[in-house]
């Protein structure tokens, strides 16, 4: 094969056993990698039912046939497992050099099983597998574990670490790479610390074998001239997803006081342009030519790496408008190991308890000082940071009455930076995103508020469709950056090209979308199912009931919701379209035309399937 290498590296570190799993041009074919090759190893894998934070959940870490290849925005690497936060599928994305060294070393996933006695790293270089003790290294923030690690094997090497919060299970803990580029928000770092690994430590050397590599090499120049061309290239380049602030705040959407408004009064200190005036570097993922990491000074003068989500999530939702401070907190996340989105929801949500006084300890909007001691309490599981640990949807369960109401999260994952109350094709994204409520699929917002804001019409169930596919599906799979392509209109034509010059092998975008990204949607789907059994339900899909109860008291859309009416014809519209039936559930039919014939046998045992 040219483009996959067609190895997959198992590592049980109960048994210290390491194998090579070779796989066969179908399974690439119909998978392609990333998203795609990890749930298809969970659902047939593991054991339903299992307690993810268990020696029998497994963790994949997966790229595709493009990683480690020079091109636009390629080096990312997907991380998947059950997740402890969820319960369901769970995955995130990181842009790191482990991405390109683990292609080089010659492999396209790793899939880690089982858990070390002792704290312990993988270090993987071309060849040779070792199962390292991390003595020394365990306990140590993410930034100073990578650089130890990479005093002690070189800095060509690329590091995937976990910090104290992977280390104590916090149900939200991340993983880092790099000093700031940050995957894995279901908890796929306390799913690292539940084995005992503290870190991937990946070195190759090989070639990436290519089908037509002169063609190949021709196409990547085009590919990079095009984002430079982009007439949004130079703003992009000054603020990134940092633009987003403003938008938001003009748009009232902006995540504020848990979500309770749209618009925040210190917004213009939390911006792009407050941005700016710190920015001191950009940092990027590999072969990136549009990196949008902003690095600044934050208020304890050091560097920070700012990006939306974080800044919107600790800093309007909890009531914080200093941008210094707001830096400082985001980097204590990322050394930590802790998802910025759901941390300033945990927050945001314990906050808003105690102004309801329903809780004996609490922290009060935009305490910064008590802020940074919960976000080190929290890594920690200590006193009241070990009940934040747990998540939002935890925490509601045990304050109890009305908090579950404004709990920002679906299926347990936190709700992302986007405030949602009257905006339905966007909360319909949220609540259909495969891992919980997650931006990264299909974030239409944009395109609707530009079109058509509050309706609830067919054209938004089909966008949120058509951005799935692309996002959650092809970009997931082949595990490739979806900015170029959202922010600065990169043609997607180019990746069936790139595709083709690199493995010789044509998957045209209809096939990327109504072949692979819906075969691996249904999939996700049938283990969530199976996971839940008999407790599933349309319901799961539902966002929080803020949204449909409580109006925002400010900005241009104060006192508007979303209707419960509209949005269940939008989840039904998008259940149909889907080919499954009413309670979200794939088809039997569907299964069967996506190649899941397999997965029709399997599901029936834990619930009736719909013809
Ligand atoms: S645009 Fe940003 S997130 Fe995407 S690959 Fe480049 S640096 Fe990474």
């Amino acid at each position: 094969m040219y483009g996959w290498n067609g190895k997959i590296l198992r590592v049980n570190l109960s048994t210290d056993k390491v194998s090579v799993q070779e796989y066969n041009a179908e399974f690439a074919k119909k998978f392609v990698g990333g998203r795609g090759f990890a749930i298809k190893i969970l659902w047939d894998e593991l054991k339903p039912g299992i307690d993810p934070l268990s020696p029998e959940n497994k963790l994949i870490v997966s790229v595709g046939p493009l990683t480690g290849l020079p091109g636009p925005s390629l080096g990312k690497i997907v991380i998947a497992a059950k997740s402890p936060l969820t319960g369901g599928y769970g995955d995130g994305n990181l842009g790191s050099m482990a991405a390109v060294y683990l292609r080089k070393a010659g492999y396209d996933a790793v899939v880690v099983e089982g858990k070390a006695k002792k704290p312990s790293y993988l270090y993987v270089e071309d060849d040779k597998t070792y199962i390292l003790s991390a003595e020394g290294i365990w306990g140590l923030t993410t930034f100073e574990a990578e650089e130890k690690l990479k005093e002690i094997h070189g800095r060509n090497t690329g590091v995937l670490v976990i910090g104290p919060a992977g280390e104590n299970l916090v149900r939200y803990a991340t993983v880092i790479s790099q000093e700031g580029r940050a995957g894995g928000r279901p908890g796929m770092g306390a799913v690292m610390g539940s084995k005992n690994l503290k870190a991937f430590v990946f070195k190759g050397t090989k070639d990436i074998p290519l089908a037509d590599p002169q063609e190949y090499r021709k196409l990547v120049d085009q590919c990079y001239e095009e984002i430079k061309s982009s007439a949004n290239y130079e703003f992009w380049i000054r603020q990134g997803t940092m633009a987003t602030i403003e938008w938001c705040q003009e748009n009232a959407v902006l995540p504020t006081y848990n979500f309770k408004e749209g618009v925040f009064e210190y917004a213009r200190l939390i911006d792009g342009y407050s941005m700016e005036a710190m920015k001191i570097k950009r940092r990027g993922c590999p072969f990136c030519n549009m990196a949008c990491g902003n690095v600044v000074v934050d208020a304890e003068k050091k560097e920070a790496e700012l990006d939306y989500e974080n800044v919107a999530m600790l800093g309007s939702n909890i009531g914080i408008g200093h941008l210094g401070k707001v830096s400082v907190l985001n980097r204590m996340a990322d050394e930590y190991g802790i998802d910025t989105i759901s941390l300033g929801s945990c927050i945001g949500f314990i906050m808003e308890a105690t102004e309801k006084k329903l809780t004996k300890e609490g922290v009060e909007w935009g305490d910064y000082k008590k802020v940074k001691e919960l976000i080190e309490d929290i890594a920690y599981r200590r006193e009241l940071g070990n009940f934040l640990a747990e998540g939002t949807m935890r925490m509601a369960e045990k304050i109890g009455g009305e908090s579950k109401k404004w709990a920002m999260q679906v299926k347990g994952l936190e709700i992302s930076a986007y405030n949602c109350y009257s905006v339905p094709g966007m909360a319909l994204a949220f609540g259909t995103s495969s891992i919980g409520a997650h931006h990264k699929e299909a974030w239409v917002i944009a395109w609707e508020i530009k079109t058509d804001r509050t309706g609830y019409t067919k054209a938004k169930v089909d966008k949120v469709l058509e951005f799935q596919r692309i996002r959650g599906g092809m970009f997931e799979c082949l595990v490739s950056c979806r900015l170029p392509w959202i922010e600065l209109g990169f043609n997607l034509e180019w990746y069936p090209k790139l595709l083709k010059a690199a493995s010789g092998v044509t998957i045209s975008l209809d096939e990327m979308y109504y072949g692979v990204a819906d075969r691996v949607y249904a999939l996700i789907r049938a283990f969530w199912v199976r996971e839940f059994g008999g407790k599933w339900d349309r319901n799961m899909d539902y966002p929080p009931a803020r949204w449909f109860e409580e109006a925002p008291t400010k900005g241009p859309y104060k006192g508007t919701t979303l209707s419960r009416d509209g949005y269940n014809q939008l989840l039904s519209q998008y259940y149909a379209e889907r080919g499954w039936d009413e309670r979200g559930i794939p088809r039997r039919s569907t299964l069967e035309k996506l190649g899941l014939s397999d997965v029709v046998v399997e599901l029936e045992k834990y619930t009736s399937l719909t013809q």
